[in-house]
């Protein structure tokens, strides 16, 4: 609920005067009142919208230059203040194509979902790692459990859904839509 609240008061902010800024900050106040966060808490910090996401290693296809491209930090500002989907390399300046990106975040994300998918379950109390042939608890009486918890996939999920939504890609949307409709534990997650 308060992720929403940060994600749609950012992507208003953006797209408005300065003078009213102010006004944005007093409704976010009000809000937060109503859904009992102080405005100063840590769940309260104005968060940018895409959470800080760093895609490893994107290569320019013109100069081959290699790089970590932080998306959230990197993003291109047009005259009126809104985020645009353009990225460029900081070593030639030429454009990186905004398909490619968007691709990348596609495998991005299917990497967290196999590695969500094909995790080992570990002992809580001992931190062993459950072996094929042993039985529902450990040896020493702890439970096994996710060492990659379905709640921090699902923030996961929703920060490339914010990319998605912020910079308008299509096809990364349909592809978490899909993830979803795939995997309804992700879903019962996700508030
Ligand atoms: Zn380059
Ligand atoms: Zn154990």
């Amino acid at each position: 609920m308060t992720h929403l609240l940060t994600f749609f008061l950012h992507r208003q902010v953006l797209s408005l005067d300065a003078n009213i800024v102010n006004q944005v900050n007093k409704l976010k106040r009000d809000l937060l009142r109503l859904v009992d966060v102080g405005e100063f808490s840590e769940e309260a910090h104005f968060r940018d919208p895409c959470n800080s996401y760093i895609l490893p290693e994107v290569i320019c296809h013109h100069c081959n230059f290699c790089r970590d491209l932080d998306l959230c930090k990197d993003p291109s500002v047009a005259q009126d203040g809104s985020v645009l989907p353009q990225w460029f390399c900081s070593n030639c300046q030429m454009q990186y194509e905004t398909d490619c990106i968007e691709m990348a975040l596609v495998e991005a994300l299917q990497k967290k979902l196999m590695s969500y998918t094909l995790q080992d379950l570990a002992c809580t109390k001992c931190k062993g790692v459950k072996e094929a042939n042993m039985p529902i608890y450990c040896a020493c009486a702890g439970d096994f459990d996710l060492t990659f918890s379905a709640k921090s996939f699902s923030e996961q999920i929703t920060v490339f859904r914010n990319i998605a939504a912020h910079y308008n890609m299509r096809f990364l949307e349909e592809t978490i839509d899909w993830l979803i409709v795939m995997s309804p534990q992700i879903s019962q997650s996700r508030q």
